[in-house]
């Protein structure tokens, strides 16, 4: 696989923020979301194996979280999927952090996947595969990235017309981080207020998540690796 860091910190985001995690991110995007913070996945990367890979994540930890992300993964699906079920074997918690565009019927049924749907203000709306809804179980999350209240619409009726809310384990509705962050880590970096996203959630009673990347919070937003 071609791997851009392996390296142990806490999740940000999902309903698993909060908890130590491994992160595995896989080099490599056919995307170019407007607000990216990785595009330093875009090229690059260190060839390893995956029996390399996975011996680094039992050196990191011998149990607990993983999270597979980039980034996009799943392009490199024909590697991924067996070591996924590889680390499985071994006791650990898989979580699969995907754009959403690529077919997910491969990846095995115990893996928590977290899918985005691309909003219009990522200039990437409209490459949610669409075949992807018959693969989300209760286990998986679907995640929106909202920059403004165009965008907001547009997830607010895709998770009504998909009955999202009832079909997968949690539906997250996350401002969009600024590409150039200050130091500061608080909500002066969104795109768009926290706030005015949570009135938008509660005046429409969304049963929704409102997803901030706490990691920002916690360290420099610009800071890589953690
Ligand atoms: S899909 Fe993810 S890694 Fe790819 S361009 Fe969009 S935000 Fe960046």
């Amino acid at each position: 696989m071609q791997i851009i860091e392996i390296y142990r910190s806490i999740q940000g985001e999902s309903s698993f923020a909060g908890l130590p995690c491994i992160f595995v991110r896989l080099a490599g995007c056919n995307l170019r979301c407007r607000w990216c913070d990785s595009e330093y996945t875009f090229t690059g990367g260190k060839r390893m194996s995956a029996a390399e890979v996975e011996e680094e994540v039992a050196r990191l930890s011998p149990a607990g979280l993983v999270e597979i992300t980039g980034g996009e993964p799943m392009l490199q699906e024909r590697e991924l999927v067996p070591f996924m079920e590889r680390l499985m074997v071994r006791g650990y918690t898989l979580l699969l952090e995907t754009s959403g565009e690529r077919p997910l019927e491969n990846v095995p049924s115990a893996v928590h996947k977290i899918v985005d749907v691309k909003c219009p203000g990522s200039g990437e709306g409209g490459t949610f595969h669409m075949d992807n809804l018959a693969a989300l179980t209760r286990r998986d999350e679907v995640k929106f990235v909202i920059a403004d209240r165009v965008d907001y619409e547009f997830a607010r009726d895709f998770t009504r017309a998909q009955g999202l809310e009832s079909k997968v384990g949690g539906v997250i509705f996350s401002p969009a981080f600024r590409k150039d962050p200050t130091p500061h880590r608080d909500a002066s970096n969104c795109q768009l207020d926290p706030r005015l996203l949570t009135n938008w959630i509660l005046e429409d009673k969304l049963n929704v998540r409102l997803g901030l990347q706490i990691h920002k919070f916690v360290w420099e937003p610009a800071t890589k690796g953690v």
